[in-house]
């Protein structure tokens, strides 16, 4: 069984997808990580993500890889395990600036439908339900206000103790929403058979409650 679960940033995706995985015993697949290893990749080697024709060339060198140890998704950018260099503001916002390219997005594709075929998962990203799996038999659309999903994220980094400014990241999350959902291929958007929940005065729980019920 497929489960797609796509929306914004902060829309409480991640969160949601690894309770429900866990409960039913699917595999929980983040797709962003995909797209942020390749930003990271970017990063470390100087190629300026604006610059579509070098990242699109430099998408030749890069091996994305994804496995799994006790339940956790651990992601490989050239045989390495990058998964906690990926979590980084800087990468967020490059990471939804090459996620506009055609070679990048085509390099991932069959990543991650290849492990969609293979097993049970739940798998949430920006455009799961409408392109990388369109025949999942259940997909959910997750929205929130901006603001609650600014205050989300900025509850997280001050529980990680790390520095954060509200203003800063709302700018970011509007940015990032106005990329993703503006961009020309696979843009963050509903699946015409999506159910759509807004999570902005909802708790994780009921959340996870609604869609379990749904399964
Ligand atoms: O979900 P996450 O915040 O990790 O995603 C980071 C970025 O990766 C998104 O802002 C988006 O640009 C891109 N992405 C995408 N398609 C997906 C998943 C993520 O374009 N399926």
């Amino acid at each position: 069984m497929n489960i797609a679960i796509d929306g914004p940033a902060g829309s409480g995706k991640s969160t949601v997808a690894k309770r429900l995985a866990k409960g039913l015993s699917f595999i929980y697949v983040d797709t962003g990580a995909l797209y942020r290893a390749m930003a990271l990749y970017c990063l470390e080697n100087d190629i300026d993500t604006k610059d579509k024709a070098k990242v699109s060339e430099a998408v030749n060198d890069m091996d994305i890889a994804l496995k799994y140890e006790r339940g956790t998704q651990i992601v490989l950018l050239n045989g390495r395990d990058v998964s906690g260099l990926i979590r980084t503001e800087e990468v967020s916002k490059n990471t939804s600036v090459i996620s506009a390219y055609p070679k990048v997005r085509e390099k991932l594709l069959g990543i991650q439908q290849d492990i969609a075929k293979k097993n049970d998962v739940i798998m949430d990203g920006r455009d799961i339900g409408t392109n990388v799996l369109p025949g999942a038999e259940l997909k959910i659309f997750l929205t929130a206000s901006v603001k609650v999903r600014a205050k989300r994220r900025y509850d997280e980094l001050k529980e990680r103790g790390e520095d954060a400014d509200l203003y800063d990241i709302e700018k970011d999350i509007k940015e990032r929403d106005e990329r993703d959902t503006n961009r020309d291929i696979a843009p963050l958007r509903k699946a015409g058979d999506a159910i759509e929940i807004d999570t902005s005065s909802m708790t994780i729980d009921e959340v996870t409650k609604k869609i379990r019920e749904m399964v």
